[in-house]
């Protein structure tokens, strides 16, 4: 028996969904991906921390993802195991008229449409990000002006040795698609946020335009991960692309997006491999031919 099959053998007596040798292609909004040794859904917090607990004790590596949607896995896969929360982590409870506690394990989408829903304004924005809740905490998540850092109050976790904690917002060091979580290495596993009662027709026409503007403007239609590169001091990454003639350069199955040069998207048979690589080619050229090195968004996990 080896560490792997301890964990598997733990997660399953915890009641925990748990699959040996999963396909990351299908938990990953890229669909690219070798297999994961191990890949568990955790209903609640004390299977979570146990979990956590015995993968230290087993050195056994481990890495909680939401939806996949900023994630390029290996192809050769991942020798860990990857949790996703499901269960207790996608609840929503409304604390009072303002204030929603939502678990990490949610779509951005449940959530943005639970704020509607009470006339909560403060989330549009999020209208049509693909992630989860605890995905869009870890990263900061924005678009259109605004972003999670001026909504979220607290973020609660669970740490590496599996204690429960909670992070208020001055300390979370929001950031251009940062946060603590990025360098703490702790499981997010539900935020506070706080908006403001508004109109409900209003805040609906606003989610509606965002969502508008991307199905303009993005290749929603292939499998991405999004914006690749993260915007440059004083200039826009798709914009520094397609000035160097990269629209629609490809390799392998990994294309930057004709209609939008920011994503690179998976035209039906990418590897990971084809997606590192174009990446390297748009980094180089683009520092080749304006200066500018575009430093990546996106997360390799390898
Ligand atoms: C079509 C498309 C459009 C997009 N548009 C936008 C946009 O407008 N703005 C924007 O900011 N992003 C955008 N993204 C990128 C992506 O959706 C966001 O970064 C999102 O917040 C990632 O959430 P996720 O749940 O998918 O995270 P994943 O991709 O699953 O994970 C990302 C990172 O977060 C970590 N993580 C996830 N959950 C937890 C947790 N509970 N605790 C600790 N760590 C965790 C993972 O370990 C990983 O390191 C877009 C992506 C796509 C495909």
């Amino acid at each position: 028996m080896d560490k792997f099959d301890r964990i598997f053998e733990f997660a399953a007596e915890q009641g925990c969904k748990v699959i040996r040798n999963a396909p990351m292609n299908k938990y990953t909004t890229f669909k690219i991906g070798g297999e994961a040794k191990l890949l568990a859904e955790v209903e609640n917090k004390s299977q979570l921390s146990k979990l956590i607990v015995e993968c230290n004790n087993n050195d056994v590596e481990y890495i909680v993802i939401g939806k996949g949607s900023n994630i390029i896995v290996n192809d050769n896969g991942l020798d860990m195991l990857v949790i996703k929360l499901s269960g207790e982590f996608t609840n929503i409870d409304r604390i009072d008229d303002t204030t929603l506690y939502c678990g990490a394990g949610l779509s951005l989408a449940g959530l943005c449409k639970e704020a509607e829903d009470n006339s909560l304004s403060g989330l549009e924005f999020a209208w049509g990000i693909p992630g989860s809740v605890g995905g869009a905490v870890f990263m900061n998540a924005g678009a259109y002006g605004g972003e999670m850092k001026n909504v979220v109050v607290s973020v609660n976790h669970i740490d590496k040795n599996g204690k429960f904690g909670t992070i208020k917002a001055d300390e979370l060091d929001f950031g251009y698609r940062h946060s603590v979580y990025k360098e703490n290495g702790f499981t997010i596993i539900g935020a506070v946020f706080r908006l403001k009662l508004d109109n409900k027709t209003e805040i609906r026409n606003r989610m509606d335009d965002f969502m508008g503007r991307r199905k303009d403007k993005q290749p929603l239609e292939f499998p991405s991960a999004g914006s690749v590169f993260r915007r440059p001091e004083g200039a826009f990454a798709g914009a520094l692309i397609e000035q160097c003639g990269l629209k629609g350069a490809s390799v392998g199955g990994a294309q930057v997006s004709p209609k939008h040069a920011g994503f690179i998207v998976n035209t039906g048979n990418a590897t990971s491999e084809d997606v590192r690589s174009l990446i390297k080619k748009v980094q180089d050229t683009v520092q080749k031919e304006t200066g500018y090195y575009l430093k990546r968004e996106v997360i390799f996990l390898d």
